[in-house]
């Protein structure tokens, strides 16, 4: 999105090898039904597929498994986490906090679930349903050296490997001439997650992963998400989504329309961390053309015996921002420009 909004723009024509794609939605979120009818027609003319999950990461989201919404923040625009010991939701931009709805806003449906599969037990699945396939799991768990990421490409390459299931490690650029189905799951949480890219990410993982089938085939891509009326309208054009979502940001006031900073104060004592915050929004709010968003505990309020909290800023002056940021570095203040960690 940052390129896009400050680079001129080149589009290839047309792909080496013409393909088509067609799109399916599905609805759930495990391996269900229509996923096992899709490998089991791949697995039939002997072709490859990839079946994609997100990682997890460190925060828990409330959705619905009926509408796949996430609770988000009325403020910020952007998936609240769930806190379970505290019992509430909390928006990690602006600190607002919620109590735990039992519904869904959007539909009303009721329970809210904050679990989702991952790749092992997306494989046990599948080999329940496919004993004879040859499935291996492509994540961050399982491929932890350069060896075994090579020893698995090859053995795709080779057609030794029928379903291939992973993580974000699958979008990148592999070119396997047989992989005709991909699958791609976890997109609604994706679009869920408390990032002003949310967007951004669920949509250019979803053009990466569905690159890696129909390289030379014409191939299937099965999107399992309740959010098609976003997803569709941009599944042949994603220079289509790049101005749409250019748009959003200029009205939510986020990059790259603004630079951000985030401000990670940590000290042993809990008393001594919080006076800091208070020093420290003090200096910050005596400059006029930086806006302070939030401020408070930071989402993981401890790490390694130390108390932390947060700020975030936004300008639109990055000179403006590195001006103020720069009066109040010090020893336990921790500065990240563009911040990506919102934890
Ligand atoms: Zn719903
Ligand atoms: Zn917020």
């Amino acid at each position: 999105m940052a390129s896009y909004y400050k680079y001129p723009i080149i589009r290839l024509k047309e792909a080496y090898i013409p393909t088509s794609k067609s799109y399916t939605f599905i609805s759930g979120d495990s391996i269900n039904r229509e996923c096992i009818k899709a490998l089991k027609e791949t697995l039939g003319q002997k072709e490859q597929a990839i079946v994609f999950l997100p990682t997890r990461g460190n925060f828990k989201y409330l959705y619905c498994p009926s509408c796949g919404e996430t609770h988000k923040c009325p403020f910020c625009s952007v998936g609240m986490a769930l806190h379970r010991n505290h019992r509430h939701l909390r928006c990690h931009y602006c600190g607002y906090t919620e109590p735990i709805a039992q519904s869904c806003s959007q539909c009303g449906y009721a329970p809210l679930s904050s679990e989702r599969i991952g790749t092992k037990e997306a494989i046990e699945l599948i080999n329940e349903e496919f004993p004879d396939a040859r499935t291996a799991q492509f994540d961050k768990d399982s491929i932890t050296t350069p060896k075994k990421l090579d020893t698995a490409l090859s053995q795709l390459a080779n057609k030794e490997i029928d379903i291939l299931v992973g993580t974000q490690m699958l979008s990148k650029g592999h070119d396997y001439p047989d992989i005709t189905l991909s699958i791609i799951m976890g997109l609604d949480y994706m679009l869920g997650l408390a990032d002003y890219r949310a967007k951004e990410r669920a949509i250019s993982l979803l053009f990466q992963i569905a690159g890696r089938c129909g390289r030379t085939k014409d191939a299937m891509v099965y999107i399992q998400s309740s959010h098609n009326h976003f997803f569709e309208p941009f599944l042949g054009d994603y220079e289509l989504f790049l101005k749409d979502e250019l748009e959003f940001r200029r009205i939510a006031v986020y990059p790259p329309f603004v630079s951000m900073a985030r401000v990670v104060i940590a000290h042993a004592k809990p008393d001594t961390a919080e006076r800091q915050l208070k020093d420290t929004l003090e200096r910050l709010k005596r400059y006029n053309d930086i806006e302070i968003i939030g401020e408070g505990k930071a989402p993981i309020e401890k790490i390694a015996n130390r108390y932390r909290y947060h700020i975030l800023l936004r300008s639109k002056s990055k000179k403006a921002l590195l001006g103020a940021l720069h009066s109040i570095a010090k020893r336990g203040i921790e500065i990240d420009m563009d911040p990506v960690d919102f934890s």
